[in-house]
């Protein structure tokens, strides 16, 4: 399998490369600028209070590779942004996106849909009791077919915020990871876009088509 990044290593990256792992995924870049916290703790399920202070990306490779030994982990302690991107993505060959930056998760996608050589992402966001999760493949739709661009930086509610439950990101965090994988893996239909929110009713699957004037079909 390839090399997959993931962005952002809080309460949707864990639970994500967790999984990415269990689901066979060997060689991974982490990157997050962040340090442990004590409020990440109760979601944020690689942290102990002993990590407190240290980088995420470092705590969450060493725990990994406590289960996982034979993994090749990469950790970059910065954040990503639109400038820089394709230096800190090189050599990767699809991408979980899941900070709490909205603009993060369009630069992602705008790396996912550069011509010629399209590539796989899947992203992710949670707020409260509510997540979902987008996975852009090389002839489906992409985020911005649904999203044209971020909202308003007054619109954005953030985590420290809104708040996000534990078992929310948990589960979404996974479900994103899976849907990766099953795209890496041609296991999905890679024209049959879907965005997929989890919420108090359960789940929702909504199909997406691809916008004739996205920067996609260009
Ligand atoms: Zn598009």
């Amino acid at each position: 399998m390839t090399r997959i990044a993931v962005i952002g290593c809080g309460g949707l990256g864990v639970p994500a490369a967790w999984t990415l792992a269990l689901g066979g995924a060997r060689q991974l870049r982490l990157i997050d600028p962040d340090a442990v916290e004590l409020s990440n703790l109760h979601r944020q399920i690689a942290y102990g209070e002993a990590d407190i202070g240290q980088p995420k990306v470092q705590a969450l490779a060493h725990w990994l590779k406590k289960r996982f030994a034979g993994m090749d982990i990469q950790v970059v302690q910065q954040r990503a942004q639109a400038a820089g991107l394709d230096a800190l993505l090189d050599g990767c060959d699809a991408v979980l996106e899941g900070t709490d930056d909205a603009n993060s998760k369009f630069h992602v996608n705008d790396w996912a849909v550069v011509k010629p050589r399209r590539r796989v992402a899947t992203i992710a966001a949670a707020i409260g009791r509510r997540g979902q999760h987008f996975t852009v493949t090389p002839t489906g739709a992409c985020y911005r077919c649904l999203f044209e661009a971020p909202p308003p930086e007054e619109l954005l509610s953030t985590c420290s915020v809104a708040g996000v439950l534990g078992p929310t990101v948990g589960q979404v965090g996974a479900l994103a990871a899976t849907s990766l994988l099953h795209a890496l893996r041609g296991q999905a239909d890679p024209a049959q876009s879907a965005l997929l929110r989890v919420g108090p009713r359960g789940l929702l699957r909504t199909a997406v088509q691809p916008a004739a004037d996205c920067l996609c079909r260009r």
